[in-house]
This record gives structure tokens, sequence and C-alpha cells, in this order.
């Protein structure tokens, strides 16, 4: 499977800077012979500018969250349906700066993640454990809660295993906890959906930086990288794609 590099933004990004970052990267990802998926990730206000800009390019569109509700009484939330309609094909759910900052709940999530896919969205839904539960050796019963809760029945979208521990810490996760999780997630996939679980795409993510993609990209069962800070730079970003070749 070809591999599928995301680019999350996060809370980054005004209008200007923004066009010349999506113009770097196109540029970079033309003179590639056969570069990898690529999605990028800006927030809400972007995307209805950056979208006419990605035609042709080959680099897709995706969201950081959606709301469960189709329509209706939801101040300052955005749905599925609006996203599809200015051109976002992606939406990353249950993000751990969601989790933390807005309470979302693994029902939230999966309720989410069924909103997006009724709106021809294709979800990424990250789980990952915290420093304690890593601490305590509860690594693998909090992301199988998380798997369990946070996927919906006839999940078809992708899953991202970030570790909050390792997120923004300049530190990827090692290639052996790497390793290990995947196994144990697509394993969890494939008793929660049989053959379907074998397929699905499976992202890590965690300070992916350009040093170290080279080396998280191959191991077995990652599908590709979310990328967050190294995200915000062609110059931090395009080694990674690279990595993906
Ligand atoms: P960093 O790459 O900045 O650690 O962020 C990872 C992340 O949370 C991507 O969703």
């Amino acid at each position: 499977m070809m591999q599928m590099i995301v680019g999350n933004w996060k809370m980054n990004g005004l209008g200007a800077a923004s066009r010349d970052l999506v113009t770097e990267v196109a540029q970079g990802l033309a003179a590639m012979p056969s570069p990898p998926q690529i999605v990028i990730c800006p927030p809400f206000t972007l995307l209805a500018q950056l979208a006419p800009m990605l035609k042709g390019t080959g680099i897709l569109l995706g969201a950081q969250d959606c709301h469960q509700s189709v329509s209706g009484a939801h101040t300052g939330d955005i749905s599925a349906a609006m996203l599809a309609d200015v051109g976002v094909e992606y939406v990353i759910l249950g993000h751990s700066e969601r989790r933390r900052d807005h309470g979302e709940l693994d029902e939230t999530v999966r309720e989410k993640a069924t909103a997006a896919a009724a709106a021809g969205l294709t979800p990424i839904v990250c789980v990952g454990e915290s420093e304690d539960q890593r601490a305590s050796g509860e690594c693998q019963d909090a992301i199988g809660w998380q798997i369990k809760g946070s996927l919906p029945d006839g999940f078809s979208g992708i899953v991202a295993y970030e570790p909050i521990w390792a997120i923004g810490s300049g530190v990827p996760a090692s290639s052996q906890d790497i390793a290990d999780m995947m196994a144990f997630i697509r394993a969890e996939l494939v008793r929660q959906f049989g053959a379907t679980g074998k397929t699905i795409r499976i992202l890590y993510g965690g300070s992916v930086n350009a040093r170290d993609a080279a080396t998280i990209l191959p191991i077995a069962e990652v599908g590709g990288a979310l990328v967050g800070s190294a995200s915000l730079r062609a110059d931090t970003f395009l080694p990674i794609v690279r990595a993906a070749v």
C-alpha cells in the first residue's frame, strides 16, 4: 500500500504564509518521481481558500474535527457535510488534544466517525496512551479500549497511533515501541472488524521528523505518518515526504 503522510497544522496558519507553504509543498511534490499520498489538515478558516490551490497537485485536503450532528443548534461547530462542501476529503477525529481540551470521549469520537463517513469523508481516528498509562504498563489496555470505543461498526477509515507522551516532545517513540503497538493495534482491528481490519491503514504520529521518518516508515504495519510541527514548514515536511517514497 502506498504510504500516506498527513500534515496536522493544529491551531497554526494565517492566509498568506499558508498559501506560500502549500505552494512550496506542491512544488516539492511535483519534483518527486513517485510521491506518497499527501493530506494536509489546516485549521477550518483556511480550508475554503486552500482547496482550489490543491487541485491537480495530488495533495488532498483534511480537517481537524467535525461535529457528530448533520446540522442544527451547535454554536461554533462544523459539520462533516460542511467540510465535504468545501472540498475536504479527510478528517482527523479524537486527537488527544481534543480529548484533553474539549473533553471528547470515545463515544463522541465514534459518533463523529459515523457522521464523517456518512458525509463521504475518510475519518482518521487517533488513539494513544498517556505517560501515566505507559509508566504503569497499561499501554495495550488503554489502546484496546480506545479502539473498541472510538471506532464505529463497519469502520473503514484510518487509525492514527499517537502516544501522547511523544507528541511535541521532539523525540518519537522507539522503533521497538512502535512495532509492538502497531502489531497490537492490527490484531485488535482484525479482532473487531475481521478481514476489513487487515486493510485499515495505521499511521504513526508523535514528533515525526526528517531524521527519524526513514526509520519509522518502514516498520511493519506503519502505513504512514501523522505529522504535527514538522508539517508547518516545507523544509521540514518535504524530507519526511521523501522518506516515504
Ligand atoms: P508533533 O509532530 O508536533 O509531535 O505532533 C504530532 C501530532 O499530534 C500530529 O497529530
